[in-house]
C-alpha cells in the first residue's frame, strides 16, 4: 500500500518500544480524585455540587456555559470534598470538585442514558449524546465534539479522517486502542459519519505500527464506507492540516478551518467515546493514557479522569532514578507539569517522565542562518523570522510572516543547531497577536 504524506516534518526517536506491547490495564479507583471544570478548549463548566454533597458515577457535576464548553461528569460515587482551586496540567491553577471515593464505587447515576436503538438516532440526536456525555477530541486539543459534528450553517462534510496516526513520540495509547477495541472505534466512527452526513471515512495509521496496520486492513477490506490509509512515519504525520492535504489532496486555507473543505478529523480514541456514550450510556469520565520514560514499569492504562499523577506512578512502582520532568502528552507538544499532584483530563494522552540527565537543557546560541527550521516546518514558515519578531516585539510583521498558522508542532526548534527555543517565542507573539485583535474587537 502506497504511504502517504507531507512536506516538511522530522523524525525525532519514536521511543514507540517501551510501551507499545502494554496492553490497556485498568486502572483502580483512588480513595481521593481531583476533577478540573476546564477540560477542552474554550469556557470552563459551572460547577453544580458544593462540598459535602454526596456524587454518583457518571453524575453530572459541571456544566457547559457557552458555544465552546463541555460538561463533566463525576467518574466514581463518593463526597464532594471541596470545589476550589488546584492544581491543572494545562493552565497551572484551575477550580476542581475533589471528591473522597466510597469504599463500594459501584452504584451507577441516574444521568447514565442507553440509546435504545443507536442505528436509528438522527445526526442532531447523536451530537445531543455527546454534548450531553461531555466529549472532547481525545487526541490532545481537546475540542468539544459536539460542536465539530454537525457542519456550520452554509458548509458540509464530504469525509471524515479517523486519526490514529499517533505520531507524537512516547504514546501508544491509541496504538492500544485500534488492537484491542477495534469495535468501539468502528462503530463509533459509524455514529460519527451519520452525525456529520460524510459520505466517506478514512481511518489514518502510520507505517510504524504493522500490527495495527494489518488488523485495520481485515476490518476495512470488502467496506464501502471505510478505507484505511497508511501514512509514512514522520513527525507531525497526524497534525489535522497535514493529515487532510495527505489524504484528500486537499489545503486548508490559512486561517481557515478542517471544513472549510469540508473535512472532519476525529482521533481515535474520540469514536471510541462516542461508542460508549451511545451504547453504554457512559459519559467521558476514563480514558487510555500511557505512562512511559523514567518508571519502573511502563503501561497504557484505562485511568478515571482526576485521578493524581502520584498516584499513577506509585501504583507503577516509582519512578525510575531521579525524575527531570513530568509530561502531559509527548516530548514534542506536551506540557511540563510542576508537579505530579496533578490530575489526569479528558485530553491526556500520555505521561512522559523524562529522567534529569534526559531533562537537562542545553544553552541556546545564536541564530546561524541555517535554515533548518524551514525546511522542517510543515507549514511553510520561517520559523527563525517570526521567532525574531517576537524577541524584538514586532508583532506586526510576526503577524505578516504567518505566525498565526503555526501549529506549535515544535519540530522547528527540534532541528535547530543553535537550540533556539523557536516555538516559545511563535507561541508568545501568537498569543499577543490573538489578546490585540481581541482588545482591539472590544473596543
Ligand atoms: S513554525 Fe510552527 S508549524 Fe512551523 S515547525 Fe515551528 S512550530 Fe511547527
Ligand atoms: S534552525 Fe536555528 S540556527 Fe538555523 S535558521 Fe533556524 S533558528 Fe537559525
Amino acid at each position: 500500500m502506497r504511504k502517504l504524506t507531507f512536506k516538511g516534518g522530522i523524525h525525532p526517536p519514536e521511543k514507540k518500544e517501551l510501551s507499545e506491547n502494554e496492553s490497556i490495564i485498568e486502572f483502580p479507583v483512588r480513595p481521593e480524585i481531583s476533577v478540573p471544570l476546564l477540560q477542552q478548549l474554550g469556557a470552563p463548566s459551572k460547577p453544580l455540587v458544593k462540598k459535602g454533597d454526596p456524587v454518583k458515577k457518571g453524575q453530572m457535576i459541571g456544566e457547559a456555559q457557552g458555544f465552546i464548553s463541555a460538561n463533566v461528569h463525576s467518574p466514581v460515587s463518593g463526597k464532594v470534598k471541596d470545589v476550589d482551586y488546584t492544581n491543572h496540567p494545562v493552565t497551572g491553577r484551575g477550580i476542581s470538585v475533589t471528591i473522597l471515593t466510597e469504599s463500594n464505587n459501584t452504584p451507577t447515576s441516574d444521568d447514565y442514558f442507553k440509546a435504545e436503538d443507536p442505528e436509528k438516532l438522527s445526526p442532531q440526536e447523536i451530537a445531543d449524546i455527546a454534548k450531553n456525555s461531555g466529549i472532547v477530541g481525545m487526541g490532545g486539543a481537546s475540542f468539544p465534539t459536539h460542536v465539530k459534528l454537525i457542519p456550520p450553517k452554509g458548509k458540509n462534510y464530504e469525509s471524515l479522517i479517523l486519526n490514529g496516526a499517533e505520531c507524537e513520540p512516547y504514546l501508544t495509547a491509541d496504538y492500544r486502542l485500534m488492537l484491542e477495541k477495534p469495535e468501539k472505534i468502528l462503530l463509533g466512527a459509524k455514529l460519527m459519519m451519520k452525525a456529520c452526513l460524510a459520505k466517506k471515512t478514512f481511518i489514518a495509521i502510520e507505517s510504524n505500527k504493522p500490527e495495527a496496520v494489518r488488523e485495520w486492513e481485515k476490518l476495512t477490506s470488502g467496506e464501502d464506507w471505510i478505507e484505511l490509509k497508511v501514512m509514512k512515519t514522520k513527525y507531525p504525520q497526524g497534525a489535522e492540516k497535514q493529515l487532510i492535504n495527505a489524504i484528500t489532496g486537499k489545503e486548508v486555507p490559512s486561517g481557515g478551518l478542517p471544513v472549510d473543505v469540508g473535512v472532519l478529523v476525529q482521533n481515535v480514541g474520540t469514536a471510541a467515546a462516542l461508542y460508549d456514550a451511545v451504547y453504554s450510556g457512559e459519559p467521558l469520565i476514563k480514558r487510555v493514557t500511557t505512562v512511559t520514560g523514567a518508571v519502573k514499569r511502563r503501561a497504557n492504562l484505562l485511568v478515571p479522569v482526576g485521578t493524581y499523577v502520584s498516584d499513577i506512578i506509585e501504583f507503577l512502582g516509582g519512578y525510575l532514578g531521579e525524575p527531570g520532568k513530568v509530561i502531559f502528552g509527548g516530548p514534542m507538544m506536551g506540557v511540563s507539569q510542576r508537579t505530579d499532584g496533578v490530575p489526569v483530563i479528558k485530553s491526556t494522552s500520555g505521561i512522559l517522565v523524562l529522567s534529569k540527565t534526559e531533562s537537562t537543557e542545553k544553552p541556546q546560541t545564536n541564530c546561524i542562518r541555517c535554515s533548518r527550521c524551514v525546511t522542517v516546518c510543515p507549514i511553510g514558515l520561517m520559523p527563525y523570522e517570526i521567532a525574531a519578531r517576537s524577541e524584538t516585539g514586532d508583532l506586526e510583521t510576526a503577524g505578516s510572516v504567518g505566525a498565526l498558522d503555526c501549529i506549535e508542532c515544535g519540530s522547528c526548534s527540534f532541528i535547530c543547531p543553535a537550540r533556539r527555543d523557536l516555538v516559545q517565542l511563535i507561541r508568545l507573539a501568537k498569543n499577543k497577536i490573538i489578546a490585540k485583535k481581541k482588545r482591539g474587537a472590544q473596543k
